[in-house]
């Protein structure tokens, strides 16, 4: 039966892999109900991730590069940091973008429904929102319901000096010391946004390297850099408890050698992951299958098991990234009217945007070495490019993997400031089936960062002459 709303294709969740999905589908002729709890379109990304984060470590970027300015002979005094203010940057950037897709879905007729959406039967959705239930039905359906942060049972989540990113995000006040638990990118970010407002950072991670999914050579710039500005980073080692007291957070932890030490901060930032939302729906309502940890399985067409239920993004798998997301609801959105279309996408980038920011895509050299594929690399540290001696930031390196059988890229991992803007060459290289040579001679313009890329290639080709 029809609900008291109907739509031929509805999407529950509106971050940018629902969005997306939206927009595309009512692009393509068809009529769009977009489903979303809260008041503001845009999801995790532009609410509480990838937009307000970047918003703050941009702040931070010239914060900590004022205070290094002094060798080079310009000095400037301690920076006042009025929160309130910085606040509102960072929620009227939040604001801009958000009021823009509100925009863009009256201009393109897409429906917004706001409130809580459960699925009652493989063709409805039941809404709970603040003025009542309603039942939305649909011929097809998208979902997009995303992912939370991760909680741990043995910490107090509930008292208020422990946080998650949403909470770093908000800014309440400025912590004298801070624990940074997990050394993902979602914590070094926070924690580098922390640290240039004047937190002393402590990071503890359990694996045996910050950023664990990059090369170790390629980490090692950021760690070096961030060794040096922060308290302490634990690798190796575990948080077994964290108690709540009036004078701060009692962190017990546990390092490799299974020895315990104990240290009190004033905050608590928890980043060990994030969890899909899979659970929360009732898919299996609809039939939708969804995995003991919350995941939606999908086919290359992003199909669930119930050929007229699609899913995309964070709650269909990792890498848990925006662009995953909206290139994942396009194909959706694609398939759904019709279109022959697969997610066939060769890679996916990462950029962590720490400062210097760490980039990589296609194989990493740790996977490659983990799945026996052969390789050759081409690696060009940063200490021989112009542009970034006269940026007085020489510290990165960027290094591509090549088939030695066809000489064509099939990885890159760059470390060093505006990293993640030069993995796109990369990217494309991959792509296209770009090889040595085509990097090589494509005239890169000088002095920039983008000719880092070139000259990797050309360390591989061995054709590089004249550094700087
Ligand atoms: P989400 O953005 O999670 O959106 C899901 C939406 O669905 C939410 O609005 C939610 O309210 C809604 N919803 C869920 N269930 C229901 C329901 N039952 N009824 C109604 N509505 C529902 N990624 C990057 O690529 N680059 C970055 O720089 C980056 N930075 C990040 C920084 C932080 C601090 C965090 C936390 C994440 C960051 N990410 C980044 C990850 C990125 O935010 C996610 O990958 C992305 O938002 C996933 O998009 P999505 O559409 O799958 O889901």
């Amino acid at each position: 039966g029809k609900g008291d709303m109907h739509a031929e294709v509805v999407v529950l969740g509106s971050g940018p892999g629902g969005y997306s999905a939206a927009f595309r589908a009512a692009d393509l002729g068809k009529s769009v109900i977009l489903i979303e709890r809260y008041p503001t379109l845009g999801g995790v990304c532009l609410n509480v991730g990838c937009i307000p984060s970047k918003a703050l470590l941009h702040v931070a970027k010239v914060i900590t590069e004022a205070e290094e300015m002094g060798s080079h002979g310009v000095s400037f005094g301690k920076p006042k940091i009025k929160l309130d203010d910085l606040r509102d940057f960072k929620d009227g950037v939040v604001k801009q973008l958000t009021g823009g897709l509100s925009g863009l879905s009256k201009a393109r007729k897409v429906q917004v429904v706001q409130g809580y959406g459960k699925f009652t039967g493989p063709n409805m959705i039941e809404v709970e929102g603040d003025d009542g239930t309603k039942t939305v039905s649909f011929d097809q359906c998208i979902i997009a319901a995303g992912s939370e942060a991760v909680r741990l049972p043995f910490i107090p989540h509930d008292d208020e000096r422990v946080i998650d990113s949403t909470g770093a995000l908000e800014l309440k006040d400025i912590p004298k010391r801070m624990l940074v638990l997990g050394g993902g990118i979602i914590g070094l970010e926070m924690a580098c946004v922390y640290d240039a407002l004047g937190s002393k950072i402590t990071v503890v991670e359990l694996m045996d390297q910050i950023i664990p999914g990059a090369d170790k050579d390629i980490v090692k710039p950021l760690h070096t850099r961030i060794k040096g500005r922060y308290e302490n980073i634990l690798l190796k080692t575990k948080v077994k408890n964290v108690e709540a007291q009036k004078g701060g957070l009692k962190v017990t932890f546990e390092d490799e050698k299974g020895e315990e030490s104990t240290d009190t901060f004033d905050k608590v930032l928890v980043a060990v992951g994030r969890k899909p939302n899979g659970k929360l729906i009732d898919a299996e309502a609809a039939g939708v299958a969804v995995d003991d940890r919350g995941f939606i399985a999908v086919d290359n067409q992003q199909r669930t098991g119930v050929p007229h239920i699609f899913a995309i993004g964070d709650v269909v798998g990792q890498p848990m990234l925006a662009h995953k997301a909206v290139h994942e609801g396009k194909v959706a959105a694609e398939v759904c009217a019709g279109e022959k279309r697969f997610f066939d996408a060769k890679l996916i980038p990462s950029v962590a945007y720490t400062d210097p920011e760490v980039a990589w895509c296609g194989l990493t050299e740790t996977e490659a070495k983990a799945k026996g594929v052969k390789f050759e690399k081409g690696v060009f540290p940063w200490a021989a490019s112009g542009r970034s001696l006269s940026n007085g930031r020489s510290e990165g390196v960027t290094k591509l993997l090549f088939d030695p059988e066809d000489q064509r890229v099939i990885g890159c991992c760059i470390v060093g400031t505006n990293a993640g803007d030069l993995i796109s060459e990369a990217a494309l290289a991959i792509e296209m089936g770009a090889d040595a040579v085509d990097l090589g001679h494509t005239i890169h313009p000088h002095p920039t960062l983008s000719e880092t890329v070139n000259f990797a290639a050309e360390m591989f080709e061995g054709t590089i002459t004249d550094l700087m």
